[in-house]
């Protein structure tokens, strides 16, 4: 079953009811499987990439493919990512992000397994946390495995690309940006200081595994969980949807908040359609009351 919900008080039986039945989700299982999206981060000032079909909202992010094979596809990647990283670097988390990490400090969070690379749960407070497509606060040399912080990365890039520092755009969900139209053919991308190899943020790209152990990690938190809440994510991405998968085949409860549709809707229990800090809040409330 699904509910639409807006957020507003225009309908109050109409908001009551799916709340009231997350609510009773919650109270029936104690410990949680906790799955995060693009959508829990909007509100924090990150687009997400996926419109209410799950269709893509912006140009598709660049694959792992063009990203090794190809030094031009590399420039326009870390011009945008130097733009973009201002934003995406200075994001703070939201309500949302407060109410899972309050959930976890009261025990009923088994993991948090995000498929966002921002860091905004464990800088709300949540520690049991994998990051699923990685961090991009860290940039690792694919030759050497060197690991540096962005932040000294970005003090680089704009230190070679001193022109490129004036342009603000749009950022996306990974830290890219909308810079249409520009010629990244002057863009220098600095190479790894320790071996010269190829530098890349520390994230899966599309067409790139999440690491094997990473994944299995987050099987056996599931194993032990009594039912799956999916926050803010279409599950459009196999990555994700394969623990939506997993807990259907195991018989766990799952119960999903989302604006529009996902790939697992007919896997969920129940659904609540609506903005993800609005929604645990009042669920938050539910729990009290
Ligand atoms: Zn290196």
């Amino acid at each position: 079953m699904a509910f639409m919900f807006d957020g507003t008080a225009a309908d109050i039986d109409r908001v009551a009811e799916p709340v009231a039945a997350l609510a009773e989700f919650l109270r029936a299982h104690p410990r949680l499987f906790v799955l995060t999206g693009a959508g829990i981060s909007t509100a924090s000032g990150i687009p997400d990439y996926r419109d209410l079909d799950g269709g893509w909202k912006r140009r598709p992010p660049v694959t792992y493919q063009a990203f090794v094979a190809d030094a031009a596809t590399r420039a326009r990647y870390w011009a945008r990512s130097l733009v973009g990283w201002r934003r995406f670097g200075s994001a703070r988390p939201n309500a949302a992000h407060a109410a899972l990490a309050r959930l976890e400090e009261a025990g009923r969070i088994e993991a948090l397994v995000t498929q966002n690379v921002d860091g905004l749960h464990q800088a709300a407070g949540s520690r049991a946390v994998i990051d699923l497509h990685g961090r991009l606060d860290e940039v690792r040399c694919l030759q050497c495995e060197r690991r540096i912080p962005r932040d000294v990365f970005q003090r680089e890039l704009e230190r070679r690309n001193p022109a490129w520092s004036e342009f603000d755009a749009l950022a996306a969900p990974d830290g890219d940006a909308d810079l249409d139209g520009l010629d990244f053919t002057t863009f220098a991308v600095p190479a790894c200081a320790a071996c010269g190899g190829m530098l890349k943020p520390d994230v899966v790209f599309f067409g790139e595994n999440v690491p094997r152990e990473r994944v299995e990690r987050a099987y056996a938190h599931l194993a032990a969980a009594d039912a799956m809440l999916v926050v803010g994510s279409s599950l459009m991405v196999y990555s994700g949807f394969r623990f939506a998968r997993e807990a259907a085949r195991a018989g766990k409860t799952i119960a999903a908040i989302n604006r529009g549709r996902t790939r697992a809707d007919d896997l969920f229990a129940l659904k609540v359609e609506g903005d993800c800090a609005e929604v645990l809040s009042f669920v938050e409330e539910c729990g009290r009351g």
